[in-house]
């Protein structure tokens, strides 16, 4: 059988890899360098099996692990969430990837929000974020706000950086150029 991915962000390309030597299968994406535009919290456990199964050593990528999860300034302890380096990992996992398009029997759709073969999701709710690289000399904790209409986040990626972000329902919360998945439903823009 032959496989045709559409779009290589993490979704396309994990799926690329792990199919990559049981079927003839390509992949295509429009930009020219990977996407990343957020830093990427993610629980540890799942995602060392998860990318073991594609013969990558999760470890490497592990910018923080931060004691506390800091949620509405109520302190928890972290017991799971790691910050890793996406846009290295998926600059890596490019370089493996050869590029392509051809006639296939399945076309899969990995091109996230834009959907672009698959129809849009009826009432999807939409976030509209801005987000910025900051120095700050803090302890490395998870920092979320959320409230009713939207939510902001502070992720320490290690060196005093910090990604810091902030999503709103409203437009005026956000910026457009940052869509998104983020959740089952919900896309931020
Ligand atoms: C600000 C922000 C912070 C986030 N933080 C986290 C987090 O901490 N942890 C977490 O787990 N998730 C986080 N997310 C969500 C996460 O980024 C998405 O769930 C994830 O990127 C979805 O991956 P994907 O591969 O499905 O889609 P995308 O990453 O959107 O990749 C889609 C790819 O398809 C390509 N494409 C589009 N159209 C076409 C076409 N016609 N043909 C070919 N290619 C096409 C695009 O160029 C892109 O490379 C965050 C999102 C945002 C916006």
């Amino acid at each position: 059988m032959k496989v045709q991915i559409y779009g290589a962000g993490m979704s396309g390309s994990f799926l690329y890899m792990l199919l990559r030597d049981h079927l003839k299968v390509k992949i295509t994406d429009v930009r020219s360098k990977p996407p990343c535009e957020c830093a990427w919290e993610i629980p540890y456990n799942e995602a060392k099996r998860l990318y073991s199964l594609i013969g990558v050593d999760f470890d490497g990528y592990i910018l923080a692990k931060p004691d506390h999860i800091i949620i509405n300034g109520i302190e928890f302890k972290n017991l799971r969430l790691v910050l890793f380096d996406k846009r290295r990992f998926l600059a890596d996992l490019w370089r493996e990837i050869e590029f392509g398009e051809s006639r296939a029997d399945l076309r899969v759709d990995a091109t996230g929000t834009e959907r672009d073969l698959l129809p849009r999701i009826k009432d999807d709710k939409i976030y509209f974020t801005v987000q910025f690289l900051e120095k700050h000399r803090i302890k490395e904790d998870i920092f979320i706000y959320i409230r009713r209409t939207g939510y902001a986040w502070a992720f320490p990626l290690s060196n005093r950086l910090w990604h810091v972000g902030a999503g709103e329902r409203k437009r005026s919360g956000g910026n457009e150029a940052s869509r998104r998945s983020f959740g089952e439903n919900t896309i931020q823009r």
